[in-house]
């Protein structure tokens, strides 16, 4: 089960967004950095140029950062989509933390909350406040007062405590100190502080704001009506693989969110090749069966409000056959499924009796998977026939 569903959160209600007050801290550290990232890059690449050393830093920390923060903040921390060794959680922490979005613990009870209660009052950036608000708006305000009851569990994590302690030195350390001096090294402290420092800094942030925005606002719901979340190829793209929202949303606990080999998320190949390495175990994920399932729900669903303009007779007279074909698909995919599950475990199998049973086995699941992709093939005519 996940662990946002298991902890509990205070039930007191929160404060209204009008009556929060600006945030003097984060509001003129997040307009300042724009500015200067704005202004400053385009001067320093006319006059001096960034070099290559700068330019590989600055490629590091953008992926060290961002996949510290979808890979580490998100997928680890706030939904505990798989395991990992204390020197991979204390790499994530350390680059995490110079991302500058607060510590991982803050962050995660934000997160859960948000899950926990999208769209609604309690999310901290909930979209039904506007665009604005959901992408930067929530943290130029002062922040509701903190509770932790949400990530206990986290709390229980001697290096999740200690980047919390240390948040703010970490940040300014690693996020800019190190730049700095680096630059220095290399003969250019100002294009190494501008760009690995400040923009990258800038860049990182909007493209973590672009979840909480428009990953609620622009693509498809395949998985979920439910909620305001949506699937987008192109945020995905902008975002280190986290524009697949929607999918994330229904199923949280995935440590993918493209789902597809194709699907653009850098996050998830993060993950992978550190499970490949020994060094990330548990690697959770939904099952097929549970994709398609909620994927054939939200295609009845909008088959039904597509319905709903049409004459009663036609509608019911529809709803009914809907009704024969969802129950159809459904019951041929069971029996796929099941076919499949014994003729594996009869193939894998030391006995020889069962070994033999596999062939017959075969034959009966050449049958069960034509058997299903004709009730899908009826299911998606009469899904065109309601025009959904
Ligand atoms: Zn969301
Ligand atoms: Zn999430």
């Amino acid at each position: 089960m996940d662990s946002t569903q298991t902890t509990t959160v205070s039930e007191s209600r929160p404060t209204p967004q009008s009556r929060r007050g600006i945030d003097w801290v984060n509001t003129p550290f997040l307009a300042g950095t724009l500015l200067i990232a704005l202004i400053g890059v385009p001067i320093h690449l006319a006059t001096t140029g960034f070099s290559w050393p700068i330019l590989a830093l600055f490629a590091f920390y953008m992926a060290a950062t961002g996949l510290a923060i979808t890979g580490g903040y998100h997928r680890l921390f706030s939904h505990q989509s798989f395991q990992t060794t204390s020197p991979v959680r204390a790499f994530l922490l350390i680059f995490g933390a110079a991302a500058c979005q607060n510590s991982a613990l803050k962050w995660a009870s934000d997160h859960r909350l948000h899950h926990l209660y999208v769209d609604k009052d309690r999310d901290p950036y909930n979209i039904n406040e506007g665009f604005f608000y959901a992408h930067v708006g929530w943290v130029c305000l002062k922040a509701r007062p903190a509770d932790f009851s949400n990530v206990q569990d986290l709390q229980k994590d001697p290096l999740v405590r200690w980047q919390h302690r240390y948040y703010l030195p970490l940040a300014i350390g690693v996020g800019g100190v190190v730049p700095l001096l680096f630059g220095f090294l290399v003969g250019d402290w100002w294009g190494s502080l501008l760009l690995v420092g400040v923009a990258r800094t800038v860049i990182v942030h909007h493209s973590t704001f672009l979840i909480n925005s428009l990953c609620h606002f622009l693509g498809a719901q395949p998985y979920s009506l439910e909620d305001t979340s949506r699937d987008s190829a192109l945020v995905a793209l902008l975002t280190y693989g986290e524009g697949y929202h929607n999918f994330h949303h229904q199923f949280q606990y995935d440590y993918r969110n493209g789902i597809r080999w194709y699907h653009w998320d850098p996050t998830k190949w993060m993950i992978k090749i550190l499970s490949v390495a020994g060094w990330a175990t548990r690697l959770r994920t939904a099952q097929d069966v549970h994709i398609f399932k909620a994927r054939l729900a939200v295609q009845r669903s909008l088959a039904s409000r597509n319905l709903e303009r049409r004459p009663r007779e036609f509608r019911d007279a529809m709803e009914q056959k809907l009704h024969l074909a969802h129950e159809g698909l459904v019951s041929a995919l069971a029996k796929w499924e099941h076919v499949k599950a014994e003729y594996r475990a009869a193939k894998r199998s030391m006995d020889d009796k069962r070994r033999q049973l596999a062939a017959t086995l075969e034959t009966e699941l050449i049958a069960a998977r034509a058997r299903f992709q004709q009730a899908q093939t009826s299911w998606s005519m009469l899904i065109d026939h309601t025009g959904a």
